[in-house]
């Protein structure tokens, strides 16, 4: 089938299938895929709109995580499919459940202050259980400041994970001194410039390969190029990058401060290519140019194909009883997980 097809077969289905279905797409999805969606956003604005939604379907254009999150937010008789379940995370599978639990009983046995979990919502919903098991709460790139300190402002010390970027960036802009920081390894061996007793964060040595592509050097060659460049960037980024840069902010804060840029100015932009391409698009009385081209093969996996074959079988559902592909949360992390999202929902809108 050409993609014109499969585009109006899309259009098609989704008419029959009115509002029973709503299709969130992440920013970095590729644009064309884009088109299709009714919600587009980062990984905050599509868990907080995904549990408002009164839809049958919630077929959701991202990486499995981000399904996973709307399911834990969906209400029981709704269903969130996935076009296909090939699209994950390396990020999210770089520490498990049984580590960080093994992780967290070492770094409570050496610190003095209770200990809270804070993990990325960009993680697997083990690593969530473990978090809403111990109090603790999910944050994406927007708020992990906000959560991070809500904990230390509660007298406590946080193990954040899997991150390692996201995690220091907030520990930066939190001021948290050098010596009370813990860099965590896989192999749980800890490394602090002070006393680990007195440590107020421990941060697990993960890393998102999209973002780690990008350099000072990269900078440095705009800035050469373009003397008037303004630099953007990701929080996923390394702190050399974040400290070379104008702002650093989440997807959602890249783009509103893009489009509010004046008309003409030139931006240089360090996160995934798609979500850069569109916006220099969208926006093509500025300059947008991205750092490096650096794509999210994971989200790449969502194609016009298996969006047509999920809307689909929602459309063939229940006569024949497949829908492609439904995500499901196993009941063991469920309660956990959800009380884990739901603590970040509660931090960040009870005090806006
Ligand atoms: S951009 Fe990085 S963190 Fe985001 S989904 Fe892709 S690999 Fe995971």
């Amino acid at each position: 089938m050409d993609i014109q097809n499969i585009i109006s077969k899309i259009t098609s289905l989704k008419k029959t299938l009115k509002d029973s279905v709503v299709i969130p797409a992440h920013h970095y999805i590729k644009s064309d895929i884009i088109a299709q969606a009714d919600i587009v956003g980062d990984s905050y604005k599509l868990a907080k709109d995904c549990s408002k939604t009164h839809a049958d379907f919630i077929l959701f254009c991202g990486v499995k995580f981000m399904a996973e999150g709307a399911r834990l937010l969906a209400k029981p008789n709704q269903k969130v499919l996935m076009p296909t379940l090939l699209a994950g995370c390396p990020l999210a599978e770089m520490i498990d459940e049984s580590t960080a639990c093994e992780a967290y009983k070492l770094i409570s046995s050496l610190c003095a202050y209770e200990v809270a979990p804070v993990v990325y919502v960009n993680s697997n919903v083990a690593l969530k259980g473990f978090c809403g098991k111990h109090n603790g709460a999910i944050c994406t790139s927007s708020n992990a400041g906000k959560i991070i300190n809500t904990y230390l402002n509660q007298g406590k010390a946080v193990f954040f994970s899997p991150d390692y970027n996201l995690g220091i960036n907030s520990a930066r802009i939190l001021q948290i001194p050098e010596n009370q920081i813990v860099i965590v390894k896989k192999d749980l061996s800890l490394l602090c410039k002070g006393s680990i007793k007195n440590a107020r964060i421990f941060l697990w040595d993960g890393c998102c390969y999209v973002h780690k592509k990008f350099t000072v050097e990269h900078i440095r060659k705009l800035r050469e190029q373009y003397p008037n460049i303004q630099i953007i960037v990701h929080p996923e980024c390394d702190e050399e990058v974040v400290l070379q840069s104008d702002f650093v902010g989440s997807t959602q804060t890249i783009l509103n401060t893009i489009k509010d840029a004046p008309e003409g100015s030139i931006w240089g932009v360090g996160t995934e290519y798609h979500f850069v391409e569109r916006m220099a698009q969208n926006f093509s009385n500025k300059t947008i140019l991205p750092l490096k081209i650096s794509c999210c093969e994971d989200m790449g996996r969502i194609t016009f194909q298996n969006v047509y074959e999920s809307l689909q079988s929602i459309v063939q559902y229940p006569e024949k009883n497949r829908l492609l592909y439904e995500v499901t949360v196993p009941i063991e992390y469920y309660t956990n997980a959800k009380k884990a999202m739901h603590n970040m929902l509660s931090i960040v809108e009870d005090n806006k």
